[in-house]
C-alpha cells in the first residue's frame, strides 16, 4: 500500500518501536513502587518528559503532562481553565478547528459559556483585527491551531499570542497535533500558555498525547485519584507508549528529511494541478505557510468518496478531507468556512505525506490518478460544467 494519509495517523517507527518494546516486556514495574523495577520505570518517564520537552522548546519538562491522545488534551485545556475560573465564560475559537475543540466550543455554548467563532477567508486564514475586537475583560481562553488538520494551513500562532497578551487577561491554547515533528516549534519564546501533541501523529503509537501546561498556568487536575503526573492526571502511566512518544520526538529532532518530504509533495501538487483541468488546491497557495507534507485538492464535480475508493483499489490510501467525516456526506465544516463550492468540497482529496514515501510512490500515483479522474468525470452529471473546466485549464 502507498500510504498517503499520515495527517490521520502514521506508522510506528521501527527506532520507537525498538524504544518501547523493552518497556512490554522486561522492564514492567509501575513507576509509582518504589522498587528497583518501579524506578526503572519512572525514570523512563521523566527521560520521555525531557524529549518532549526539547522537542517542542518547552522551558521545564515539568511544563508536560502525559495524556491518552490529542482530543484530550485538548479537551482538558479549554475545560480545565474554565472550571478554574468560573467567572469568565468567554472563549474565542476559529470555525476550522479540529472536532476536539470545535464541538467541544459547540458543547460549552451549549451549556451557558459564550463562543465568539472566528472567520477564515477563502484560503483558511485569519484576520488578525476579528481577534483584537472579539477580546473582552472576560474573555477567558483563546483557542486556535497551528496547523490545520484538513489543509495543512498554519495560523501565526507568535503574532496570535502576541494580541491576546496585548488586549486581555485570556490564556491562549493552542493544538498543535499537526504541527509537532512536521516544523519546528519553541514554546519558550512564544506567547502560549497551552500546547495539545499527539503521538500518533508522529509515528509513536496511538494512545498517548500530551499537554504542555506553562509553569504558572493553573489547571485542575484531569483525572482525580493517585499522584500521578504531579497529582495533574491520575491513573498508572501508560509507561510503554510514553517511551514511545518521547522516542518519537527525538527522532522527529535528528530527521534530516524534512525537505525530501515538502519536495515530494510539491511535485505530486504541482503535477496534479498542471495535469487534472478540474483540480483546485484548498488552502494558501503560498507554501511557506503551510505544512510541509499536505495537499489539500478538490476534483471538482467528482465525489471524493469515490476518488478515495478508486485510489485505495489501486492500492493508495488518502483521505476525503478529514478522516473524522468519512461517515457523512456533508462537506467539511473547515472547507465550508473557507466558502470552497459545494461541488468542489464534495470532490476533495487530503493527500499527507510522510517519512516512509518514495519518489516511486509518488509517480506512481501521479500515473493513475488522472485515469480516475477522466473516468469518474465520464459518469459526473456535470457535463457542461466540466467541459467548461477541460477547454480552460487553470
Ligand atoms: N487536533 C488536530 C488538529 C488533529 O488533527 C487531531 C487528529 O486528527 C486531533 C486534534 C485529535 O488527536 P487524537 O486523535 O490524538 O485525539
Amino acid at each position: 500500500m502507498i500510504y498517503l494519509d499520515n495527517n490521520a495517523t502514521t506508522r510506528v517507527a521501527p527506532e520507537v518501536f525498538a524504544a518501547m518494546q523493552p518497556y512490554l516486556t522486561e522492564v514492567y514495574g509501575n513507576p509509582s513502587s518504589a522498587h528497583s523495577l518501579g524506578q526503572r520505570m519512572k525514570a523512563a518517564v521523566e527521560r520521555a518528559r525531557e524529549q518532549v520537552a526539547e522537542l517542542i522548546g518547552a522551558e521545564n519538562a515539568s511544563e508536560i503532562v502525559f495524556t491518552s491522545c490529542g482530543s484530550e488534551s485538548d479537551n482538558w485545556a479549554i475545560g480545565g481553565f474554565l472550571e478554574e475560573n468560573p467567572t469568565r465564560r468567554h472563549v474565542i475559537t476559529t470555525r476550522v478547528e479540529h472536532e476536539a475543540v470545535r464541538n467541544l466550543c459547540a458543547h460549552l455554548a451549549q451549556i451557558g459559556c459564550e463562543v465568539t467563532w472566528l472567520e477564515v477567508n477563502e484560503n483558511g486564514e485569519l484576520v488578525l483585527d476579528d481577534l483584537r475586537q472579539a477580546l473582552r475583560r472576560d474573555t477567558a481562553i483563546v483557542s486556535a491551531m497551528l496547523a490545520n488538520n484538513e489543509t495543512g494551513v498554519l495560523f501565526p500562532v507568535n503574532e496570535i499570542g502576541k494580541i491576546v497578551r496585548e488586549n486581555s487577561d485570556a490564556v491562549f491554547h493552542v493544538d498543535g497535533v499537526q504541527a509537532v515533528g512536521k516544523i519546528p516549534i519553541d514554546l519558550k519564546h512564544s506567547e502560549i500558555d497551552l500546547f495539545a501533541l499527539s503521538g500518533h501523529k508522529l509515528h509513536a503509537p496511538q494512545g498517548v498525547g500530551a499537554l504542555y501546561i506553562r509553569e504558572g498556568v493553573k489547571l485542575p487536575p484531569f483525572i482525580i485519584g493517585g499522584g500521578q503526573e504531579q497529582g495533574r492526571r491520575a491513573g498508572t502511566s501508560a509507561v510503554p507508549n510514553i517511551v514511545a512518544l518521547g522516542a518519537a520526538c527525538e527522532l522527529a529532532e535528528n530527521f534530516d528529511e524534512h525537505e525530501r518530504i515538502e519536495s515530494l509533495r510539491n511535485r505530486l501538487e504541482d503535477e496534479i494541478l498542471k495535469r487534472i483541468p478540474n483540480a483546485r488546491l484548498n488552502g494558501l497557495f503560498d507554501r511557506t505557510r503551510r505544512l510541509p507534507n499536505t495537499s489539500n485538492i478538490s476534483f471538482e464535480y467528482v465525489e471524493g468518496e469515490n476518488i478515495l475508493l478508486h485510489l485505495d483499489q489501486a492500492g493508495v490510501c488518502v483521505s476525503t478531507g478529514s478522516a473524522c467525516h468519512s461517515t457523512t456526506h456533508e462537506s467539511s465544516p473547515t472547507l465550508r468556512a473557507m466558502n470552497v463550492p459545494y461541488t468542489a468540497a464534495q470532490g476533495s482529496i487530503r493527500f499527507s505525506l510522510g517519512r516512509y514515501n518514495t519518489e516511486q510512490e509518488i509517480d506512481y500515483t501521479l500515473e493513475i490518478l488522472p485515469e480516475i479522474i477522466n473516468k469518474l468525470v465520464e459518469m459526473s452529471p456535470y457535463d457542461k460544467e466540466l467541459q467548461a473546466l477541460k477547454m480552460s485549464p487553470r
